[in-house]
Protein backbone atom coordinates (compact mmCIF):
# COMPACT_ATOMS: atom_id res chain seq x y z
CA UNK A 1 0.00 0.00 0.00
CA UNK A 2 1.48 3.78 -0.90
CA UNK A 3 2.45 5.02 2.11
CA UNK A 4 4.10 8.62 2.74
CA UNK A 5 6.80 8.28 0.80
CA UNK A 6 5.45 6.67 -1.81
CA UNK A 7 3.14 9.71 -2.29
CA UNK A 8 5.32 12.14 -1.92
CA UNK A 9 7.19 10.67 -4.80
CA UNK A 10 4.08 10.73 -6.59
CA UNK A 11 3.39 14.21 -5.67
CA UNK A 12 6.97 15.45 -6.88
CA UNK A 13 6.61 13.93 -10.27
CA UNK A 14 3.14 15.85 -10.17
CA UNK A 15 4.99 18.69 -10.15
CA UNK A 16 6.01 19.14 -13.78
CA UNK A 17 2.01 18.82 -14.42
CA UNK A 18 1.47 22.95 -13.35
CA UNK A 19 0.04 24.13 -15.49
CA UNK A 20 -1.73 21.55 -17.52
CA UNK A 21 -5.40 21.89 -18.38
CA UNK A 22 -8.13 19.06 -17.74
CA UNK A 23 -9.49 18.68 -21.31
CA UNK A 24 -11.59 15.22 -20.35
CA UNK A 25 -12.56 13.28 -17.51
CA UNK A 26 -13.74 9.42 -18.48
CA UNK A 27 -14.60 7.80 -14.96
CA UNK A 28 -14.95 4.10 -16.17
CA UNK A 29 -15.87 2.52 -12.38
CA UNK A 30 -18.36 5.39 -11.29
CA UNK A 31 -17.48 4.02 -7.51
CA UNK A 32 -13.80 5.14 -7.24
CA UNK A 33 -15.44 8.94 -8.39
CA UNK A 34 -17.17 11.45 -6.26
CA UNK A 35 -18.12 14.39 -7.36
CA UNK A 36 -19.35 15.96 -10.91
CA UNK A 37 -16.66 15.72 -13.51
CA UNK A 38 -17.81 18.72 -15.31
CA UNK A 39 -17.01 20.66 -12.23
CA UNK A 40 -12.59 20.13 -13.37
CA UNK A 41 -13.12 19.83 -17.07
CA UNK A 42 -11.30 23.05 -19.02
CA UNK A 43 -9.43 23.75 -15.30
CA UNK A 44 -6.01 24.14 -14.90
CA UNK A 45 -3.95 22.04 -11.69
CA UNK A 46 -2.23 25.29 -10.38
CA UNK A 47 -0.99 23.32 -7.25
CA UNK A 48 0.08 19.96 -6.30
CA UNK A 49 0.58 18.60 -2.58
CA UNK A 50 0.46 15.90 -0.10
CA UNK A 51 -1.62 15.27 3.03
CA UNK A 52 -0.99 12.01 4.60
CA UNK A 53 -1.41 9.47 2.07
CA UNK A 54 -3.81 11.51 -0.71
CA UNK A 55 -2.59 13.47 -3.56
CA UNK A 56 -4.17 16.60 -3.64
CA UNK A 57 -4.15 18.85 -6.88
CA UNK A 58 -5.41 22.48 -6.46
CA UNK A 59 -7.35 23.69 -9.69
CA UNK A 60 -8.20 27.40 -11.10
CA UNK A 61 -11.38 27.18 -10.32
CA UNK A 62 -10.58 26.94 -6.59
CA UNK A 63 -11.64 23.33 -6.32
CA UNK A 64 -9.26 20.22 -5.20
CA UNK A 65 -9.00 17.22 -6.83
CA UNK A 66 -7.93 14.62 -4.30
CA UNK A 67 -6.25 11.19 -4.95
CA UNK A 68 -6.23 8.77 -2.43
CA UNK A 69 -4.24 5.47 -3.81
CA UNK A 70 -6.01 2.60 -0.74
CA UNK A 71 -4.30 -0.70 -1.78
CA UNK A 72 -3.61 -1.02 -5.46
CA UNK A 73 -4.16 2.23 -6.63
CA UNK A 74 -2.07 3.89 -8.79
CA UNK A 75 -1.55 6.87 -10.78
CA UNK A 76 0.41 7.17 -14.20
CA UNK A 77 1.50 9.55 -16.52
CA UNK A 78 1.18 9.25 -20.39
CA UNK A 79 2.98 12.71 -21.96
CA UNK A 80 2.83 11.16 -25.37
CA UNK A 81 -1.08 9.78 -26.51
CA UNK A 82 -3.95 8.74 -24.79
CA UNK A 83 -2.78 4.93 -25.56
CA UNK A 84 0.70 3.89 -24.04
CA UNK A 85 1.27 1.07 -25.84
CA UNK A 86 5.27 1.16 -24.58
CA UNK A 87 3.91 -1.73 -23.01
CA UNK A 88 5.66 -1.01 -19.39
CA UNK A 89 6.73 -4.29 -17.95
CA UNK A 90 4.99 -3.30 -15.10
CA UNK A 91 1.76 -1.17 -15.91
CA UNK A 92 1.26 -3.35 -19.83
CA UNK A 93 -0.49 -1.63 -22.50
CA UNK A 94 -2.20 1.57 -21.04
CA UNK A 95 -5.51 1.93 -20.67
CA UNK A 96 -6.13 -1.67 -19.61
CA UNK A 97 -9.11 -3.81 -17.87
CA UNK A 98 -7.61 -2.36 -14.36
CA UNK A 99 -8.31 1.44 -15.63
CA UNK A 100 -10.91 3.26 -13.42
CA UNK A 101 -10.40 6.95 -14.95
CA UNK A 102 -8.50 8.59 -17.49
CA UNK A 103 -8.15 12.18 -17.47
CA UNK A 104 -7.14 13.97 -20.74
CA UNK A 105 -4.66 16.78 -20.36
CA UNK A 106 -3.91 19.26 -22.93
CA UNK A 107 -0.43 17.65 -23.24
CA UNK A 108 -0.71 13.80 -21.71
CA UNK A 109 -2.59 11.85 -20.28
CA UNK A 110 -3.56 10.23 -16.23
CA UNK A 111 -4.58 7.14 -16.47
CA UNK A 112 -5.68 5.90 -12.49
CA UNK A 113 -5.46 2.28 -12.39
CA UNK A 114 -6.84 -0.10 -9.45
CA UNK A 115 -6.61 -3.68 -9.29
CA UNK A 116 -8.56 -3.60 -6.03
CA UNK A 117 -11.09 -0.51 -6.33
CA UNK A 118 -10.48 0.89 -3.26
CA UNK A 119 -8.61 3.82 -3.96
CA UNK A 120 -11.06 6.65 -4.52
CA UNK A 121 -10.51 10.35 -6.39
CA UNK A 122 -13.26 12.92 -4.88
CA UNK A 123 -13.84 16.61 -6.37
CA UNK A 124 -14.34 18.83 -2.84
CA UNK A 125 -14.39 22.57 -2.19
CA UNK A 126 -12.21 23.92 -0.04
CA UNK A 127 -14.29 24.11 2.99
CA UNK A 128 -15.24 20.33 1.99
CA UNK A 129 -11.41 19.79 1.72
CA UNK A 130 -10.84 21.57 4.90
CA UNK A 131 -13.38 19.16 6.80
CA UNK A 132 -11.85 16.33 5.44
CA UNK A 133 -8.45 17.81 6.23
CA UNK A 134 -9.53 18.23 10.17
CA UNK A 135 -9.86 14.45 10.70
CA UNK A 136 -6.49 13.81 10.41
CA UNK A 137 -3.38 13.97 12.75
CA UNK A 138 -0.20 16.30 12.05
CA UNK A 139 1.45 15.30 8.74
CA UNK A 140 4.54 13.23 10.28
CA UNK A 141 6.72 15.26 8.03
CA UNK A 142 4.95 18.80 9.04
CA UNK A 143 5.98 21.01 11.43
CA UNK A 144 2.72 20.22 13.73
CA UNK A 145 4.43 16.67 14.52
CA UNK A 146 6.81 17.57 17.63
CA UNK A 147 7.60 16.15 20.14
CA UNK A 148 5.61 17.37 22.65
CA UNK A 149 2.53 16.69 20.85
CA UNK A 150 3.97 12.89 20.28
CA UNK A 151 4.44 12.81 23.77
CA UNK A 152 0.83 13.65 25.04
CA UNK A 153 -0.35 11.17 22.26
CA UNK A 154 1.74 8.58 23.61
CA UNK A 155 0.27 9.11 27.24
CA UNK A 156 -3.16 8.73 26.05
CA UNK A 157 -2.67 5.50 23.82
CA UNK A 158 -2.66 2.28 26.05
CA UNK A 159 -2.94 0.05 22.97
CA UNK A 160 0.83 -1.15 21.23
CA UNK A 161 2.62 1.50 19.97
CA UNK A 162 2.56 0.27 16.19
CA UNK A 163 -1.26 1.03 16.05
CA UNK A 164 -0.61 4.46 17.44
CA UNK A 165 1.67 5.21 14.81
CA UNK A 166 -0.32 3.48 11.97
CA UNK A 167 -3.80 6.05 12.96
CA UNK A 168 -4.35 8.54 10.50
CA UNK A 169 -6.23 10.39 13.15
CA UNK A 170 -2.96 10.88 15.18
CA UNK A 171 -0.34 10.44 12.43
CA UNK A 172 -0.76 11.14 9.16
CA UNK A 173 1.00 9.03 6.67
CA UNK A 174 2.70 5.94 8.02
CA UNK A 175 1.50 2.79 7.07
CA UNK A 176 2.86 -0.89 7.73
CA UNK A 177 5.76 -0.97 6.20
CA UNK A 178 7.19 2.41 7.85
CA UNK A 179 5.48 1.24 10.75
CA UNK A 180 7.35 -1.59 11.22
CA UNK A 181 10.98 0.25 10.13
CA UNK A 182 10.90 3.08 12.37
CA UNK A 183 9.92 1.07 15.63
CA UNK A 184 13.25 -1.19 14.59
CA UNK A 185 14.76 2.25 14.33
CA UNK A 186 13.88 3.08 17.66
CA UNK A 187 14.40 -0.73 19.11
CA UNK A 188 11.04 -0.51 20.40
CA UNK A 189 8.89 -3.70 20.63
CA UNK A 190 5.64 -2.91 18.59
CA UNK A 191 3.56 -4.87 20.96
CA UNK A 192 4.71 -2.43 23.74
CA UNK A 193 2.12 -0.04 25.19
CA UNK A 194 2.93 3.48 24.16
CA UNK A 195 1.50 5.00 27.22
CA UNK A 196 3.68 2.55 29.13
CA UNK A 197 6.65 3.25 27.16
CA UNK A 198 6.87 6.65 27.94
CA UNK A 199 6.16 6.69 31.59
CA UNK A 200 8.84 4.30 31.85
CA UNK A 201 11.51 6.19 29.40
CA UNK A 202 10.10 9.34 28.36
CA UNK A 203 13.91 9.97 26.77
CA UNK A 204 11.85 7.58 24.31
CA UNK A 205 9.79 10.22 22.64
CA UNK A 206 12.50 12.06 20.53
CA UNK A 207 14.33 8.82 19.28
CA UNK A 208 10.93 7.55 17.99
CA UNK A 209 10.26 11.37 16.58
CA UNK A 210 13.89 11.22 14.80
CA UNK A 211 13.09 7.80 13.64
CA UNK A 212 9.57 8.70 11.64
CA UNK A 213 11.61 11.33 10.03
CA UNK A 214 14.46 9.47 9.22
CA UNK A 215 12.98 6.35 8.07
CA UNK A 216 10.24 8.13 5.81
CA UNK A 217 12.92 10.45 4.51
CA UNK A 218 14.62 7.39 3.45
CA UNK A 219 11.59 6.22 1.85
CA UNK A 220 11.15 9.68 -0.52
CA UNK A 221 15.06 9.05 -0.83
CA UNK A 222 14.80 5.56 -2.70
CA UNK A 223 11.74 6.72 -4.61
CA UNK A 224 9.59 4.43 -2.31
CA UNK A 225 8.81 0.81 -1.72
CA UNK A 226 8.04 -1.97 -4.38
CA UNK A 227 7.39 -5.22 -2.36
CA UNK A 228 6.69 -8.65 -3.74
CA UNK A 229 3.10 -8.18 -5.21
CA UNK A 230 5.23 -5.02 -7.49
CA UNK A 231 1.34 -3.34 -6.97
CA UNK A 232 3.12 -0.11 -5.95
CA UNK A 233 4.73 2.35 -9.16
CA UNK A 234 5.52 5.97 -9.50
CA UNK A 235 3.80 8.63 -12.04
CA UNK A 236 6.24 7.45 -14.95
CA UNK A 237 5.15 3.59 -14.27
CA UNK A 238 8.62 2.59 -12.34
CA UNK A 239 9.14 0.91 -9.01
CA UNK A 240 10.58 2.33 -5.61
CA UNK A 241 14.16 1.27 -4.56
CA UNK A 242 13.15 1.42 -0.82
CA UNK A 243 12.57 -2.44 -0.87
CA UNK A 244 16.49 -3.03 -0.85
CA UNK A 245 16.92 -0.96 2.43
CA UNK A 246 14.04 -2.55 4.46
CA UNK A 247 15.82 -4.29 7.74
CA UNK A 248 12.36 -5.82 8.85
CA UNK A 249 9.43 -5.57 6.84
CA UNK A 250 8.80 -8.91 4.74
CA UNK A 251 12.56 -10.21 6.17
CA UNK A 252 11.54 -13.12 8.48
CA UNK A 253 14.14 -15.67 9.69
CA UNK A 254 16.49 -13.22 8.07
CA UNK A 255 19.20 -11.81 10.64
CA UNK A 256 19.01 -8.62 11.76
CA UNK A 257 21.43 -5.91 10.36
CA UNK A 258 22.28 -5.03 13.67
CA UNK A 259 24.28 -8.59 13.68
CA UNK A 260 23.02 -8.34 17.32
CA UNK A 261 22.17 -12.32 16.93
CA UNK A 262 18.74 -11.81 16.13
CA UNK A 263 16.77 -13.04 13.93
CA UNK A 264 13.87 -11.04 12.44
CA UNK A 265 10.07 -12.69 13.63
CA UNK A 266 6.72 -12.03 12.56
CA UNK A 267 3.29 -12.08 14.40
CA UNK A 268 0.29 -10.44 13.92
CA UNK A 269 -0.60 -7.44 15.51
CA UNK A 270 -4.28 -5.63 14.47
CA UNK A 271 -4.75 -7.76 11.74
CA UNK A 272 -1.40 -6.54 10.19
CA UNK A 273 2.09 -8.31 9.68
CA UNK A 274 4.34 -7.32 12.23
CA UNK A 275 7.98 -7.96 12.11
CA UNK A 276 10.52 -7.11 14.53
CA UNK A 277 13.61 -8.12 15.82
CA UNK A 278 13.43 -10.31 19.70
CA UNK A 279 17.06 -9.37 20.17
CA UNK A 280 17.70 -5.33 20.04
CA UNK A 281 13.42 -4.87 20.05
CA UNK A 282 12.71 -7.24 23.68
ZN1 LIG B 1 18.25 -6.73 16.24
Amino acid sequence: MPELPEVQTIVNQLQNLRGRKINSVDIILPAVFGGNEKDIIGEEIRGVERRGKTIVLKLSNGKFLTIHLRMTGRLVYNKTDKINKDKNPITGELPNKHTRAIFGLDKGTLFFNDVRKFGRIKIMSDTQWAMDNQKLGPDALGKEFTEKYLAETCRGWKRPIKLLLLDQEKIAGIGNIYANEILWCARINPRESASVLVRQAPKIVPIIRTCVIKVLREGIKYGGSTSGDRSYVDLLGQPGGMQEHLNVYHRTGKACPRNDGGIIQKSVIGGRGTFFCPVCQG
